[in-house]
């Protein structure tokens, strides 16, 4: 792979595979890998494919080798020493197994555009749930794909007028997410409040939610979205420990009515996490994540309020990303209300949805800040077959 930009302040996990060996734990550091399996021996969790073993292993575990990462990386890390692989010397997989995957909508701004796009006669463009609980459904975890993946363009049921058809979506979209994944697992009955977030969730990834709106229209009532969103849903391969996103939360918009009680947080409620939006090399949307109405651990808390558990690898996304304004909006149906308008890609092309060979980029950086990165998820839009 090429070059990873990383510096050395976020210093995310992923999991490797350097040309000729097994897949273990690594860390990016500027544009190399630092091999922890190498760092804390054959026989520790990190000889292994995935994240899920250092993950389930809790705070303390995580606080521990982030330290060691750190004394180590003050050493300085340079390709060449032993355990320590060149970025375009390893293969980089998929970070970890996902158990579960919920997505929520907890963008309010994306929720008020997306109503009065889809619903233009209904006065109030939002549910009157919205501000009582984070609306969420549970999607495919099979489909959950890492960075250089390609997406295929799915075909299914749409309707024309009068008529239902099969044939390949016409309104591919993506929207533009962060996705919390769990380490730590709750037991089965027993809600985890809210307080515990620090206790379960171990890091967050970037989360490109590719959607096909007319599967989506015709298919979404009454069960919600299930084919339309259910062909791929992409993350960043390299995960970001929360203690990366210190310093970076702000309050969110206030809750209005009151939550109840199990939703209740104390803390500043979203990492400020500033995403570019990038189709055929021209940004076209810069969302900032930390206006969230609802935040990780409301969401954590509502996912498991009847008592549903966490397992380790369970993935949760924020929902779109999103603005009022043009500049800010995390997805193509918004950036072309819903397919009315077309949006430029400079050069004289232009979009509403995306098109066959598009080439979508989606990065972030903790906080705004250039050397604390995020990371990124690159894809490309292949045919229907
Ligand atoms: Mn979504």
């Amino acid at each position: 792979m090429s070059a990873l930009h990383f510096g050395t302040r976020t210093l995310p996990y992923g999991v490797v595979s350097p040309s000729g060996g097994r897949p273990r734990v690594g860390v990016a550091v500027d544009d190399v890998v630092l091999d922890l399996a190498h760092l804390f021996g054959p026989s520790s969790e990190f000889a292994a494919a995935s994240l899920n073993p250092f993950m389930a292993a809790g705070p303390a575990r995580w606080a521990e080798v982030r330290d060691a990462v750190r004394a180590r990386v003050d050493q300085g890390v340079e390709s060449g020493q032993a355990g320590v692989h060149a970025a375009g010397a390893v293969s980089v997989l998929m970070p970890f197994e996902v158990a579960d995957f919920v997505d929520f909508f907890s963008g309010i701004e994306h929720a008020t555009n997306a109503g009065r796009i889809l619903r233009p006669d209904e006065e109030e463009p939002l549910k009157p749930n919205y501000r009582r609980l984070p609306v969420g459904y549970h999607g495919r975890a099979g489909t959950v794909v890492p960075s250089d993946v390609d997406v295929v363009r799915p075909a299914g049921q749409i309707r024309q007028g009068d008529e239902v058809i099969e044939a390949p979506t016409r309104r591919l979209d993506v929207e533009v997410e962060l996705g919390y994944v769990v380490g730590v697992p709750s037991e089965h009955g027993r809600p985890v409040p809210s307080d515990r977030f620090h206790d379960h969730v171990f890091g967050v990834v970037l989360l490109l939610d590719w959607s096909a709106r007319d599967i989506q229209a015709w298919e979404y009532q009454p069960l919600g979205p299930f084919l339309g969103k259910s062909f791929a849903t992409s993350i960043s391969s390299w995960v970001v420990p929360l203690d990366a996103v210190d310093g970076a939360w702000v309050d969110g918009p206030q809750q209005e009515p009151a939550v109840l009680d199990y939703l209740r947080v104390d803390e500043p409620r979203n990492p400020s996490i500033w995403l570019e939006l990038e189709l055929e090399g021209h940004v076209v949307s810069r969302p900032v994540a930390g206006s969230l109405y609802w935040s990780p651990a409301q969401q954590m808390a509502h996912m498991t309020r009847n008592g549903a558990s966490l397992r380790t690898g369970d993935l949760y996304g924020t929902g779109t990303i999103s603005s009022f304004e043009v500049e800010g909006q995390g997805s193509l149906l918004e950036l072309s209300w819903g397919g009315s308008r077309e949006f430029s890609l400079g050069g004289g092309a232009v979009r509403s949805f995306l098109e066959d060979g598009d080439r979508v980029v989606l990065r972030g950086w903790i906080g705004g800040d250039r050397s604390r990165p995020m990371g990124e998820i690159a894809a490309r839009i292949r045919p229907a077959l």
